[in-house]
């Protein structure tokens, strides 16, 4: 109230508000709630989610970022829990249900932490100090996977990835794939290994078994030649790759150009004509036979290109003109009178295929290529989408472990390890805060919970057998395997992630479920006319920002 004695609007009416106590316990309910639907999707067992849209089209998958973009979830603290997902996503690639399950589970113990009466900045400190501390644990039994075996081990990291998508069946086949396809992208970069997955050009076609999925040791397009007079397959490619239009009427210098009679048309078009053989004939003389352009290619042009035997190709993507390059070791000229034999890139041979309904141009038997691509192949769409989400993980987990040489034991083995170790070193900590990295320790052991109960197996027993072993035997890298049903060696088993995924899964549970813990006023704009809840967003958030839910809550 002011002296006045009227009333004093702070915010702006219509605006919910919850503080204190409330905003965070319903903050961490809806973060729990996203976090228990992802825990039955953990792992090789893990369930399947069928998700459907507005229209009615379904989404069959169990990879974790997937579903959560497919929800439409409301709830500000939950939609944080699907930016963690986004941001182990975009990281690496993969582990993505197991941060948003840990990240849930951490919430889970601290509210009851808080109803036992410790501050929400103490457990905050205790998680972020058990995280720190877990991170040293991991990288202790990371196993170097450089050296001897580095194929299996590789390999043996892309069926684990592979192992919990629909179609791990096809994942001995698919893994083989995979490493070597990194393997011809890995390039070195001031003494580091750096892989990046845009030198992979993916394409999808549907109508075949997963099996006949194919690695081309160069690029496939999903294009053409421009004209049926052109070969459908060139041996011995010599590439020109240009980055400009073959089309007389667009000079630079001539924009405007007054035409009075017949004569001065024909000559027109006949200089036209003459600039446009002088550009074949510039692609002809550097030793091209196979053009692929970024740009346009007119009538003509093509007209003239065909007669010459050159294979056409063009509005080639920037992106597959620059794996192109790679590809062959070409140049990317931006100006045709530039291009000399020294730009052209090489391929054994360049053909037209079909993949059942589509012609795809396949430029194959590079040599060294430098970007490769891999024909995606299975019953459906669906299939080949959720292919190609699998593929997606298994890439990154192997392109994560190239760069970083560092593998863990996977299974709940890793998870474990932490569990004990962390009880351990608890007392250290002392007061309060050791309370916290307790709670962690409990936290983190629901990994290797949730993928023994996905299994149907008896979690508790799993989890009895698992302790004594890490804890009695100092066997670091037992874990479940979930395939077999038994309480063994990870590293022997083959089930095994890199050790950056897990650092990750560890940094990012840990900051979301911090970020949430710190939350005591939750203050929802009223919807603005017209234009609330787009996208199943709350009000006030569009764009993705995330007003009034900061830490400490905002200037009222
Ligand atoms: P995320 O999205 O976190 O990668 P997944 O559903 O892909 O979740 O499951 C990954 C988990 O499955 C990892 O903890 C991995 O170690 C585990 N896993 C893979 N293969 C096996 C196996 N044979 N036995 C037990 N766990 C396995
Ligand atoms: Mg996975």
């Amino acid at each position: 109230m002011d002296p006045n004695g009227a009333p004093m609007y702070i915010l702006k009416e219509g605006t919910e508000r919850e503080t204190g106590p409330a905003a965070r316990s319903t903050s961490i309910q809806a973060a729990r709630a996203i976090a228990n639907a992802v825990k039955t999707t953990l792992g090789p067992r893990g369930m399947d989610k069928m998700l459907v849209g507005d229209s009615g089209d379904a989404v069959i998958t169990n990879d974790g970022r997937t579903i959560l973009d497919e929800l439409e979830v409301e709830h500000p603290a939950a939609r944080m829990l699907i930016e963690v997902a986004r941001a182990q996503d975009e990281s690496v690639g993969d582990g993505t249900s197991t941060s948003v399950v840990l990240a849930g589970e951490l919430l889970g113990r601290a509210e009851s932490l808080l109803e036992e009466g410790v501050h929400a900045t103490v457990i905050a400190e205790g998680y972020r100090k058990a995280a720190d501390k877990a991170t040293d644990i991991l990288q202790g039994i990371g196993k170097d996977l450089n050296g001897r075996g580095r194929t299996d081990h590789l390999r043996h990291l892309a069926e684990t990835s592979l192992a919990s998508k629909a179609v791990s069946s096809a994942r001995k086949g698919l893994s083989t794939l995979v490493v070597e396809a990194i393997e011809a992208i890995a390039h070195d970069q001031g003494g580091r290994t750096i892989v990046d997955l845009d030198d992979i050009q993916v394409q999808k076609a549907p109508g075949a078994d997963i099996l006949e999925t194919e690695l081309v040791d160069g690029i496939v397009l999903d294009k053409e030649r421009l004209d049926a007079r052109m070969p459908t397959a060139v041996d011995t490619a010599r590439i020109a790759l240009i980055d400009a239009a073959f089309e007389a009427r667009k000079t630079e210098v001539e924009s405007h150009i007054e035409i009075t009679d017949p004569e001065q048309m024909e000559a027109f078009l006949a200089e036209e004509e003459k600039n446009l053989r002088t550009l074949v004939r510039h692609v002809e003389e550097s030793g091209a036979n196979v053009l692929f352009t970024s740009k346009g290619i007119d009538d003509m042009a093509q007209h003239f290109l065909a007669k010459s035997g050159i294979l056409a190709v063009r509005r080639v993507p920037k992106a597959t003109m620059e794996r192109l390059a790679k590809a062959t070791h070409g140049t990317i000229v931006s100006s045709v009178r530039d291009l000399s034999g020294a730009d052209l890139g090489a391929a054994g041979r360049i053909e037209e295929r079909r993949y059942a309904e589509t012609t795809f141009t396949v430029v194959t038997e590079c040599k060294d290529p430098k970007a490769v691509s891999l024909v995606l192949r299975g019953g459906s769409d669906q299939v080949v989408d959720e292919l190609d989400r699998a593929l997606h993980d298994a890439m990154s987990v192997v392109a994560t472990a190239v760069e970083d040489g560092l593998m863990v034991p996977g299974g709940g083995a890793s998870a474990e390890e932490i569990a004990v170790r962390l009880r351990e070193w608890a007392p250290s900590v002392g007061g309060r805060e050791q309370m916290a990295v307790e709670a962690f320790a409990d936290a983190i052991e629901e990994i290797p919970r949730a993928l023994a109960e996905n299994a149907g197996l008896d979690e508790i027993d799993i989890v009895m057998a698992l302790r004594k072993a890490h804890h009695d035997k100092g066997k670091s890298a037992y874990g479940v395997n979930v395939l077999t049903g038994k309480v063994e060696d990870m590293f022997r088993a083959h089930v095994v992630e890199p050790y950056a995924v897990g650092k990750q899964v560890l940094d990012s549970a840990t900051e979301a479920a911090v970020m949430i813990l710190r939350i005591d006023d939750v203050i929802t704009a009223k919807p603005s006319e017209g234009g609330g809840g787009a996208g199943g967003m709350p009000p006030g958030m569009g764009g993705g920002g995330m007003p009034g839910m900061m830490p400490g809550a905002g200037p009222f």
